[in-house]
């Protein structure tokens, strides 16, 4: 191993750095870092300065409350609540007191947000519902994730109580989920009109992804101005379709967390990593999933008994790594209120 970084990688890092955004193709030159390089751990240090300088020391907990189950006829192929996974066979609403038991107990334990996921059939107006309950309940910003919306949809979201939207064009698109690409960005434009904050994640990836899909919508995170982006890998849960295809290890996310970061340039988005580990917390990453309810990689009714982790599990890993999960979050501060969908980020 040599013991220089080469200047090309330098010159890029240096432009990365300076949070002026780089190119395509110098996003896939670092997609391709050999792992265990000096490039890759210079591009990790690159990405760990620019978040530390844009965030502080603030690690973000986002509180997951998967909110209902069901065997989804929608199967899509990474997704344990399926039809076709056979896991789970009826429906399953987790019931309003005890969703607001679950956000109490997140904010008692330092949650800085929720995010209630539903799955693809569930109920528009009970969601709405659930945001009506839970902003009389507790202070957090809450979150979406749900299916496309229309612009009257994106307006009741916001008038029940709901900041912003998870909402990320998956990996295969399309072709392992039955939704048109299309439709899921002008969902995120809707977002937008709207007034509420788009979020987003890279996901679900798996090593036969090719890096220039996993770039591309690195970049779609750019141009729309996602409040967070980051990367999730896919699980393969038993006898996933999946499975045969394998999973990415922490310290890949990690890399591609750290591309994705760079590519952010000037555009303050908090970066996810998800599951939660320690590594991509030195690549770019502030910000985690712990978990309730139900979750669309595990084959048990509760990530509390599933793969989950608590929020004081999520919050002992920032500690581990330098960040400190009890400053205020900064994440919703009005900076990216500011960025507009930016037309000089496209893909060169
Ligand atoms: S990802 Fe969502 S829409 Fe797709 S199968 Fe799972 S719950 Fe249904």
């Amino acid at each position: 191993m040599s013991w220089q970084v080469t200047p090309r990688i330098s010159e890029i890092l240096k432009k990365g750095g300076d949070f002026q955004g780089i190119d395509r193709a110098s996003a896939l030159e670092l997609m391709h870092l050999e792992l265990h390089s000096r490039e890759t751990y210079a591009l990790m240090e690159t990405a760990n300065r620019m978040t530390r300088e844009q965030f502080g020391d603030k690690g973000e907990n986002h509180l997951h409350i998967g909110v209902n189950i069901e065997p989804c006829p929608f199967n899509c192929s990474f997704c344990s609540l399926t039809e076709s996974a056979h896991i789970f066979r009826e429906k399953v609403e987790f019931p309003t007191e005890k969703i607001i038991g679950w956000a109490k107990t997140g904010e008692q334990e330092g949650a800085d947000a929720l995010n209630i996921m539903t799955t693809g059939t569930y109920p528009f107006r009970k969601l709405l519902d659930l945001g009506r309950h839970l902003t009389a309940a507790v202070s957090m910003p809450l979150v979406a994730n749900t299916r496309d919306v229309t612009h009257k949809e994106g307006e009741q979201l916001l008038d029940a109580g709901f900041v912003g939207a998870y909402h990320a064009v998956r990996l295969g698109e399309g072709k392992d989920t039955p939704f048109v690409k299309k439709k899921r960005v002008r969902t995120i434009t809707i977002l937008k009109d709207v007034g509420l904050r788009w979020m987003n994640c890279v996901e679900p990836v798996g090593p036969e992804h090719k890096a220039e899909e996993i770039v591309d919508l690195m970049f779609l995170a750019r141009e729309y101005g996602a409040t967070y982006s980051g990367i999730m890998r896919r699980i393969n849960f038993r006898g996933s379709l999946m499975e045969p295809f394998g999973m990415i290890t922490e310290l890949e996310m990690a890399r591609m967390l750290a591309v994705s970061r760079l590519v952010m340039g000037d555009v303050p988005a908090a970066h996810c990593s998800h599951e939660p580990h320690e590594i991509s917390l030195l690549a770019g990453g502030n910000l985690f999933f712990p978990e309730v309810g139900s979750n669309p990689r595990d084959g048990v009714e509760q990530m509390d008994a599933g793969r989950g982790k608590s929020i004081l599990e999520t919050k002992q890993i920032h500690r581990e790594m330098g960040m400190d999960p009890l400053l205020p979050s900064n994440c919703f501060s009005d900076r990216q209120d500011r960025q507009q969908p930016s037309s000089h980020a496209h893909p060169a």
